[in-house]
C-alpha cells in the first residue's frame, strides 16, 4: 500500500497514529540535528520530521540527500507540532518518519514548482506536466472538472442523454477551415474533424433523440487570435418539439444552475435584447451590460453645423465617461492616440467636457454652442463632472471602435468586475451577414439556422434584412453560447443553400445526407452549444482560458511539449497515397 493517507488530510485528532505518505519533495530544510521536509500531493502538503534523537541515522542520511521534486513513500507516526503553522490545513501536526523509500529521483525542475513560480510561459508549456503541479493550474483543472459534473448533472435530470457523435467526419460548415485527416483505405479522400457536431445532433433528432448533449471537442482551422485554440470544447445541445422559447428557458436554467453552485451567485432573470439593440447601443453583439455607458446616436443632434467631418459621416455616436471631466487635456489626447492605433481604426475624436458649473468645453466650441454640447449630454446621458467622447464614420467600423473604447474605458474605470456577474440573450440575429471583401452573403450563424416564420420571401430581395431563430447568451461581454432553431425540411433547407451560393450538385454532395433525413420525418428542433473553455474561466473570474485546459497549444497551434505537429516520414506519406509541395 503506497498510503493510508493523502498530504492533506491528517489534523491533530490523528495525533499518534502510524501511517502511511506518498508524495513529492516540495523543500528540504535541514538544521544538522533536525530535517523538515515538505510532502506535497494533489491534496495538500504535510510536514515530515526527522530527528537526530528518534529517527535511525541511516533515515537520516537518506532524507538529506533527497532533492526537490524526488517522489518519496514514508511510514511514521503523527504528532502534534510544538510551533503550529495555522496557513495550512495540516499545520498541526507532523510526521516523524520511521521509514523512506525513495520511489523515483527527480532531476532539478527548470522552474519552481510554487504558486508564484519563476518560469515564463514557454518554459511552463514545455514542461507542462510539472506545471500542473502547481496550485493555480491544479485548481483550474479541478474547478473545470466540477463545472462539468454540475453541467452532466443538470442536463442529465432534465432527461437529456449523453451522446457521441464521431470525429471522422466531413466538413460541418462553422465558419472556419477544416483540420483534415487522409484515409489510407480511401486513397486520396479526406475526412474533417468537426467544427462541431452541428448535423450529427441534428440527424439524432430525426432519430428520436429528442434531447441530446454532449461534452465535446471541435476542431476549427482559424488563424490563432488571442486566447483560442483550434481544439476547444463545447457543451453541445439540441432538441426537437421545442420552439425558441422553450430553449432559451431550459438553457438559462442550466446557466443559472451553475453560477449557483459553481459561484453561489443568484441572478434575476435574464434581460434579452435584440440583435439590433445590442449594436445600436453597444455597438457590439456580446454586449458588457455589467455596467451602462450606453451609446447614444447624435446624427440629429451634431449634423448640419459647419463640421464636415460629422456632416459627411454615416454615424455620429458618443458615450459619456462617468467622472471623465477630471481628465486632463493630456490624458485625453493619449486617449484619442488609443482610439486612432491601427487596432481600433478610429480616425479622430471629438469630446466635450461638462463642467461641474452647467457649462460645456468641447474640441469643437467652434461649431457648436452651449446649446448643442447640452442636446450631446442628454443623448448619451452624460451627467455634469462625466466626459462625452464623440466617433464618427461608416456605421458599422464607428460602432465597433466605439465599443472598444467602451469596454477600455470600463476596464480603466473597474467597471468589470470579475465577480459581478451579468447575463443576458441577445435575439434575432440576422440571418445573412455580407461579406464585404467578396460582395457574398453567408451564414451569420450556420446554414441550418432557420429564417423568422414569414421571412424567407425577402431572402431575394432584401437579404441583409432576413432575421434568423438564433440566438446568443453572454455574459460579461463574452458570447458564451450560442444556436437557434433549424430549418427541418428539405425544401427550405434548399433554398438556404442556394443562396448561400451552393449549385445543387454541391448542395446534395456536402448535405444530401442531412436534407435525405428530412424526408424521412424529421420533427422541429433547435438547440445550441456553449463554450466550454471559456464559460469555465469566466465562471472562474479569470480572463484566459488557457490555464483551464491541461495541454493547450500556443499562439502557433504547437503543442511545445510533445512537439505537434511534426513531419512524418516517407514512408508513411507513401501509405496515405500522399507526396508534399511545401511553400517554403
Ligand atoms: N453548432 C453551433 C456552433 O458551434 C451551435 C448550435 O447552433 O447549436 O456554434
Amino acid at each position: 500500500m503506497y498510503r493510508s493517507h493523502n498530504c492533506g488530510e491528517l489534523r491533530a485528532t490523528d495525533s499518534n497514529t502510524e501511517v502511511t505518505l506518498s508524495g513529492w519533495v516540495q523543500g528540504v530544510r535541514d538544521k544538522g540535528f533536525m530535517i523538515y521536509i515538505d510532502l506535497r500531493d494533489r491534496y495538500g502538503i504535510t510536514q515530515l520530521y526527522f530527528d537526530e534523537e528518534r529517527t535511525p541515522k541511516d533515515i537520516i542520511e537518506k532524507a538529506q540527500n533527497l532533492g526537490r521534486e524526488f517522489v518519496i513513500q514514508v511510514k511514521g507516526q503523527v504528532i502534534e507540532r510544538a510551533s503550529k503553522n495555522p496557513n495550512i490545513p495540516t499545520g498541526d501536526i507532523e510526521v516523524l518518519v520511521s521509514e523512506l523509500t525513495v520511489l523515483n529521483k527527480a532531476l532539478v525542475p527548470p522552474f519552481t514548482i510554487e504558486d508564484k513560480t519563476d518560469g515564463g510561459d514557454d518554459i511552463r508549456m514545455k514542461y507542462r506536466y510539472l506545471d500542473i503541479r502547481r496550485n493555480p493550474v491544479k485548481e483550474s483543472l479541478i474547478f473545470r472538472h466540477k463545472v462539468t459534473q454540475a453541467v452532466r448533472n443538470y442536463l442529465s435530470n432534465q432527461d437529456f442523454i449523453e451522446v457521441e457523435t464521431p470525429y471522422l467526419i466531413k466538413s460541418t460548415p462553422e465558419g472556419a477551415r477544416d483540420f483534415v485527416v487522409p484515409s489510407r483505405m480511401n486513397e486520396g479522400q479526406f475526412y474533417a474533424l468537426p467544427q462541431s457536431p452541428q448535423t450529427f445532433k441534428q440527424l439524432l433528432m430525426v432519430g428520436g433523440m429528442d434531447k441530446y448533449f454532449q461534452i465535446v471537442k471541435c476542431f476549427r482551422d482559424e488563424d490563432l487570435r488571442a486566447d483560442r485554440q483550434p481544439e476547444f470544447t463545447q457543451i453541445d445541445c439540441e432538441m426537437a418539439f421545442v420552439e425558441q422559447e422553450d430553449i432559451l428557458n431550459i438553457f438559462e436554467g442550466l446557466t443559472r444552475h451553475l453560477l449557483k453552485e459553481i459561484n453561489g451567485v443568484e441572478v434575476e432573470k435574464f434581460p434579452r435584447m435584440l440583435y439590433d439593440d445590442a449594436m445600436r447601443l453597444y455597438g457590439n453583439d456580446k454586449p458588457d451590460i455589467r455596467f451602462g455607458m450606453e451609446f447614444g446616436e447624435l446624427n440629429e443632434v451634431a449634423q448640419h453645423k459647419d463640421f464636415g467631418v460629422f456632416n459627411n459621416a454615416e454615424l455620429v455616436v458618443g458615450i459619456a465617461v462617468p467622472g471623465g471631466n477630471s481628465y486632463t487635456r493630456k490624458e485625453i489626447d493619449k486617449l484619442i492616440d488609443w482610439v486612432k492605433r491601427p487596432q481600433v481604426g478610429a480616425l479622430g475624436m471629438v469630446y466635450s467636457r461638462c463642467n461641474e458649473d452647467g457649462t460645456f468645453k468641447s474640441s469643437v466650441d467652434k461649431f457648436y454652442d452651449q446649446d448643442d454640447l447640452a442636446k450631446w449630454a442628454e443623448v448619451t446621458g452624460a451627467k455634469s463632472g462625466d466626459l462625452v467622447c464623440v466617433l464618427s464614420g461608416d456605421k458599422n467600423k464607428v460602432r465597433a471602435q466605439l465599443s472598444a473604447l467602451r469596454m477600455e474605458l470600463a476596464e480603466r474605470l473597474g467597471l468589470r468586475d470579475p465577480k459581478v456577474f451579468a447575463p443576458l440573450w441577445v435575439i434575432d440575429f440576422p440571418l445573412l451577414e455580407l461579406d464585404e471583401e467578396t460582395g457574398h452573403y453567408h451564414a451569420m450563424h450556420h446554414p441550418f439556422t432557420s429564417p423568422k416564420p414569414g421571412q424567407i420571401e425577402l431572402l431575394d430581395s432584401k437579404p441583409g434584412k432576413v432575421k434568423a431563430n438564433a440566438y446568443d447568451l453572454v455574459l460579461n461581454g463574452n458570447e458564451i453560447g450560442g444556436g437557434s432553431i433549424r430549418i427541418h425540411d428539405k425544401a427550405t433547407q434548399a433554398i438556404m443553400l442556394k443562396h448561400l451560393g451552393f449549385s445543387d450538385e454541391e448542395a446534395k454532395a456536402q448535405f444530401g445526407f442531412l436534407m435525405d433525413a428530412f424526408e424521412y420525418g424529421a420533427p422541429p428542433h433547435g438547440g445550441l452549444a456553449f463554450g466550454l473553455d471559456r464559460l469555465v474561466a469566466i465562471l472562474g473570474g479569470q480572463e484566459t482560458i488557457r490555464d483551464f485546459i491541461a495541454f493547450p497549444k500556443n499562439n502557433s497551434g504547437r503543442d511545445v511539449m510533445i512537439d505537434a505537429p511534426a513531419p512524418i516520414d516517407d514512408e508513411q506519406l507513401a501509405e496515405l497515397s500522399l507526396k508534399l509541395n511545401l511553400k517554403s
